[in-house]
């Protein structure tokens, strides 16, 4: 069996009771280093397979080998497993080897709902994610999601917003949706939700400072409707008060 579990953002309480069951219910749990550390107090005298960033494929079928002993493998993700997670590539390449083993995808709180509870209720409505990494997904489709996003009044939640190589990304991304974001539409940054040292700022479109932004953090800029109250994001769902 191969348990592919989201883990939350960062906190135990943010954890839900199946993933907690299924880690402790596993002999092996493998996954990306900071991960792996997030659920440091679950590993006791379990076996741990970790590596690094860019290693997902041997992470994967590391797993997979481990499952084929007859193991109880834990597969982790941060967030949710199914969003920019492991849950996928399990699944991919489960199927293509036309393997007989058992997998249940556990779900998790993901940044984007982390997040946006740390800002009040900036996704009350429509909404979607698009992940600014185009080390998986070339950059010109990155670009076109990104204006016809902006074009549809998506409130968006932008996840790898910001690498030490891709510093660029996010400003561009900017520029693209500026085309129909007006400047004073608000945007919500959260950094390290339910993790030490959670930070979140509320400010207008025009006045982000990308220098803020890295890849722990995630972005979420309104629609036409959403406003700022002191310091909570709002998205009215369109009730009459
Ligand atoms: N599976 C994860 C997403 C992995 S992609 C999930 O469902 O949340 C990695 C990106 O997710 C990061 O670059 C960042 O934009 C966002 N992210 C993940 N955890 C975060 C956290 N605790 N705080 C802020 N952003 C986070």
């Amino acid at each position: 069996m191969i348990y592919v579990i989201g883990i939350g953002p960062g906190s135990k309480e943010l954890m839900t009771n199946e993933a907690i069951s299924a880690l402790e219910k596993s002999e092996v749990i493998v996954g990306y280093k900071t991960y792996i550390n997030l659920v440091e107090e679950f590993i006791k005298d379990k076996e741990v397979v970790q590596n690094g960033m860019r290693k997902e494929i041997e992470r994967c079928q590391d797993a997979i080998d481990k499952a084929k002993e007859g193991k109880e493998v834990a597969v982790i993700s941060s967030g949710d497993s199914g969003i920019y997670g492991m849950a996928g590539l399990i699944l991919e390449l489960v199927t293509k080897q036309n393997l007989d083993i058992d997998v249940k995808i556990v779900p998790g709180v993901t940044a984007s709902i982390g997040a946006a509870a740390v800002l009040g209720a900036p996704i009350m409505h429509d909404f979607c994610h698009i992940s600014l990494s185009d080390l998986l997904t070339p950059w010109d489709v990155i670009e076109k999601r990104l204006k016809l996003a902006a074009e549809a009044d998506f409130v968006i939640c932008l996840y790898n917003p910001r690498s030490k190589g891709r510093k660029d990304h996010l400003k561009r991304a900017f520029e693209i949706m500026g085309e129909f974001k007006s400047d004073d539409i608000p945007v919500g940054i959260v950094k390290d939700v339910a993790r030490d040292g959670q930070c979140k700022q509320v400010v207008k479109y025009k006045d982000i400072d990308f220098e803020t932004v890295d890849m722990t953090t995630i972005v979420i800029i309104g629609n036409k409707s959403t406003y700022i109250h002191g310091d909570k994001m709002i998205t009215p769902r369109g009730y009459v008060i």
